[in-house]
C-alpha cells in the first residue's frame, strides 16, 4: 500500500488544502479495480469510519497476495468542507467561496478520458478538488462514493443502466434499499463517474463489471464502531464479490446472484415524495425510517403556534410507502422537505435529476 497526499491551491495565497489516498496495487491487470472515496461532504462521517475500519482488511489482503486488482481509498475526499466553520457550525456541504454543493458542478465528460478534464487552474479551489478527484477515479470499474442522510436507512443510488446488474453489489454490501435515476443535470460525484460511460460503445463502457454508486450509509450521527465494522465487511464483501479481492471464506463473484440476490427495496427516484412542510415549527414525527406507512397515515405534525388552538398541522401519507429517511433536526421552515417516503407508484411532487445526495 503506498500513501500519497494531494494538495489543492486555495483561492488566496497562503492557502493550500490536502488530503491522503492509499493505493494498493492488484496482481492481474485484468482484474476489476475500485476506487473509494468518503466525505465527499465534509462532516458525512460513517463513510469514513468504515472505511477506517476497511482499512486493515485491505492492508492484510494485501500481505497475503489476495488483492487482484487495483484500489484507490480517499477516505477523506474534501479538505476544504472539512476546514469550514461558521459561528461555531460546520458547514461541510456547500463551499462557502461560491455557495456551491461539492456534490454539484462535477464536469459530465463524453468518454471516461480525464484529459477532457477542464483546467480549473484558473477556478475556484472546490473546482479543482473536483478535478483532482475525477483524475484519481475515472478508470476504475467500481467507483463508490460514500455519504450519509440525515436519519435513514442505509440505501444507494444506482443509474438505471447498472441495474439489476449492480444487485449483486447491494446485496453484498447488505443496505436496505437501492433507488434508481436516470437523468443528472446537476452533476453530482456519482453522475460524473456514469456519464462518460453511457456514450461509448458497449465494449469500452462494460455495464456488466461496472459500479458507480452514491452509498448513503444512514444518518449523520449513526458514526459508530460496530456500524463501522459491519459496513467495512459490506464493502469487503462486495470487493470480493466482483473479484478486487480473492477470499475463499466469502462468496466469490456470483455468490450474490440468483436466489442470494438483492432483496431490499428497489424504488424508481420519481416514486420519492419528499413532503415539503407546510408550515415553519417544531417537528413531531408519527414514522421513522423504515416504516411502512398506508395512503393517508399521520406522517409528522408541525407545531407552529404552540399553545394556541389550531396551532398544529398535520402531515399525512399522500401514497403507501416505506419510510426512507427524515430530518436530524426537529426545526424546519415551511418548503423544507420532512422526510422521504418511497411510494408504491410516481409521486404526484416528483422531483427530476438529483434528491440530496
Ligand atoms: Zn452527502
Amino acid at each position: 500500500m503506498q500513501k500519497s497526499i494531494e494538495r489543492i491551491a486555495g483561492d488566496s495565497e497562503g492557502v493550500s488544502y490536502e488530503f491522503p489516498t492509499f493505493r494498493f496495487d492488484g496482481s492481474d491487470k485484468a482484474a476489476t479495480s475500485a476506487y473509494l472515496q468518503a466525505a465527499l461532504h465534509a462532516g458525512e462521517l460513517p463513510g469514513v469510519v468504515a472505511i477506517d475500519a476497511l482499512m486493515p482488511m485491505l492492508e492484510k489482503a494485501e500481505a497475503e497476495g489476495r488483492i487482484k486488482g487495483n484500489i484507490t481509498v480517499v477516505p477523506q475526499a474534501n479538505p476544504i468542507g472539512r476546514a469550514q466553520y461558521h459561528f461555531g457550525e460546520h458547514q461541510g456541504r456547500f463551499h462557502l467561496g461560491t455557495r456551491t454543493n461539492f456534490n454539484r458542478g462535477f464536469p459530465l465528460l463524453a468518454a471516461p478520458d480525464t484529459t477532457l478534464l477542464p483546467d480549473t487552474t484558473l477556478g475556484t479551489a472546490d473546482q479543482r478538488l473536483k478535478t483532482r478527484l475525477l483524475q484519481l477515479s475515472i478508470g476504475h470499474d467500481i467507483v463508490l462514493d460514500v455519504h450519509c442522510d440525515d436519519e435513514g436507512l442505509a440505501y444507494l443510488y444506482v443509474h438505471t443502466s447498472l441495474w439489476p446488474e449492480m444487485a449483486d453489489c447491494a446485496a453484498a454490501m447488505g443496505v436496505d434499499a437501492v433507488v434508481l435515476w436516470d437523468e443528472d443535470t446537476d452533476g453530482t460525484f456519482e453522475g460524473a463517474s456514469i456519464t462518460p460511460y453511457l456514450n461509448v460503445p458497449a465494449d469500452v463502457a462494460r455495464f456488466d463489471r461496472c459500479v458507480a454508486t452514491t452509498v448513503e450509509y444512514r444518518g449523520i450521527l449513526d458514526v459508530d464502531g460496530a456500524l463501522a465494522a459491519s459496513d467495512a465487511e459490506g464493502l469487503y464483501r462486495l470487493l470480493v464479490a466482483r473479484g478486487v479481492i480473492v477470499d475463499q471464506a466469502l462468496p466469490a463473484p456470483g455468490g450474490f446472484t440468483g436466489s442470494n440476490s438483492f432483496t431490499g427495496i428497489v424504488a424508481l427516484l420519481e416514486n420519492i415524495d419528499m413532503m415539503p412542510a407546510p408550515r415553519a415549527g417544531a417537528i413531531l414525527y408519527s414514522v421513522k425510517p423504515g416504516d411502512r406507512v398506508e395512503k393517508g397515515a399521520l406522517l409528522a405534525t408541525i407545531v407552529h403556534a404552540p399553545g394556541e388552538a389550531g396551532g398544529r398541522t398535520q402531515v399525512f401519507a399522500p401514497q403507501a410507502g416505506i419510510i426512507l429517511t427524515r430530518r436530524s433536526r426537529r426545526i424546519i421552515r415551511a418548503g423544507e422537505d420532512l422526510l422521504k417516503l418511497v411510494g408504491d407508484r410516481k409521486s404526484a411532487d416528483a422531483r427530476s435529476g438529483t434528491l440530496e445526495d
